[in-house]
């Protein structure tokens, strides 16, 4: 049986994601030894939606970044390796869109260029699929993007067999004061939402597709405990997440907030007005005295007087970090006993304080 095993283990290991993903139903179904496979089949081909149904306990997600152009992948799986020994349900993927900066020229003018500081979520997403053997979930945003490009990435996904996406319509770019969509592109996150449910319905934009093929798509989306900073008040807001749950979204994940009752108070709003997908909590650690304003004023949210207060005392960086990862300890116990599906942590650039906090947690 160990032979068998690792016979089909080195077929993964060979295979590059894509054929993987187009193999594995076809050896799962007919492989004789079903019972080895269930182990590998848990690491492919899951929804979001289907790990919070299977699970018998509190799972735990990781978010990361792209890393910065000219780094190689390793960067991502020396900031993931410290990370797996939790078995991560799934790690996302952030997506970041071009920045348009005036470059000086030879002749003292300047070029407006389009900078692309980290690479798009297709590939680093088919990376640690294959390397880890677990799900990754890119973010897709509508910003920076024709519905036309939108799509063509769709297929790549799909092809990929990575079935779940985070639809958002993403940040303003920096040089922005606010949101503008792309020319031909969506203008807000249900616009792209539906544009994804379109294509699990074999629906594409080129009216002369009959009977296109179904992508999978688990379609999660963003929720905002404290409200999105544009909304004018947080029922409308709410109403708005509705729409979203309504045209098909499966999940919500939650903005970072450090006070839970904020959480436990959005996820009761939801339940009142008829949202019943998945609420997965978002979990940040402050870990220096700067992010006090900077966290507020990039995500716009609180920090609870007591955190700040501790923060604010603190003599050394290291203080700090010990204070932040406190509070995350306990905010993670509590909302572990609140019953949440998931604890999804964004390790930006801070592994090693998540690795801490899980330790204390799973
Ligand atoms: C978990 C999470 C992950 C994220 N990951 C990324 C990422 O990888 N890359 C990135 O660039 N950004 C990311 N963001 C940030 C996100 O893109 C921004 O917060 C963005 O400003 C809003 O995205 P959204 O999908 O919530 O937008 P939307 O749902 O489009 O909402 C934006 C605003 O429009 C309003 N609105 C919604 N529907 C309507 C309507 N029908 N009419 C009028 N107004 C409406 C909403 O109330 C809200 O104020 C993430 C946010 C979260 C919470």
């Amino acid at each position: 049986m160990n032979g068998n095993f690792s016979k089909i283990q080195k077929l993964f290991e060979n295979f590059y994601s894509d054929a993987i993903c187009f193999y594995l139903p076809v050896i799962i179904q007919y492989y004789p030894f079903k019972n080895s496979i269930v182990y590998c089949s848990q690491f492919f081909y899951m929804k979001i939606t289907e790990h919070i149904e299977q699970a018998k306990d509190t799972l735990i997600s990781f978010e990361v970044l792209p890393p910065l152009k000219g780094k190689t992948i390793n960067s991502v799986y020396d900031h993931l390796d410290p990370l797996m020994e939790f078995k991560p349900s799934w790690i996302n993927v952030t997506y970041h869109r071009s920045e348009s900066m005036f470059k000086k020229q030879l002749d003292g003018t300047f070029e407006k260029v389009e900078v692309r500081k980290r690479p798009g979520t297709v590939g680093i997403c088919a990376a640690i699929m294959n390397h880890y053997k677990i799900d990754a979930v890119p973010h897709i945003i509508c910003g920076g993007f024709t519905t036309r490009e939108t799509e063509d990435a769709l297929i790549d996904l799909d092809f990929l067999g990575i079935d779940n996406v985070l639809v958002l319509r993403g940040d303003a770019a920096k040089n922005e004061a606010s949101f503008e969509p792309e020319v031909g592109g969506h203008k807000l996150g249900i616009d792209l939402l539906r544009q994804v449910i379109n294509m699990n319905h074999g629906i594409y934009l080129d009216d002369d597709i009959k009977n296109g093929g179904k992508t999978k798509f688990c379609a999660g989306v963003a929720g905002y405990p404290e409200k999105h900073f544009e909304a004018p008040n947080l029922e409308i807001d709410l109403n708005r997440l509705k729409e979203k749950a309504d045209a098909g979204a499966e999940y919500i994940m939650t903005q970072m907030f450090f006070d839970n009752q904020k959480y436990i108070d959005f996820v009761k709003s939801c339940r009142d007005m008829g949202i019943t997908i998945p609420i997965i909590p978002g979990l940040k650690p402050i870990t220096n005295k700067k992010q006090l304003s900077v966290l507020p004023r990039i995500f716009h949210v609180d920090i609870p007087t007591d955190l700040s207060n501790a923060i604010f005392k603190a003599k050394t960086d290291a203080e700090c970090e010990q204070i932040g990862t406190e509070w995350l300890i306990q905010q993670s116990k509590e909302l572990k006993t609140f019953g949440v599906p998931v604890l999804h942590y964004y390790t930006l650039g801070k592994p090693r304080v998540i690795r801490d906090v899980a330790k204390a947690i799973f």
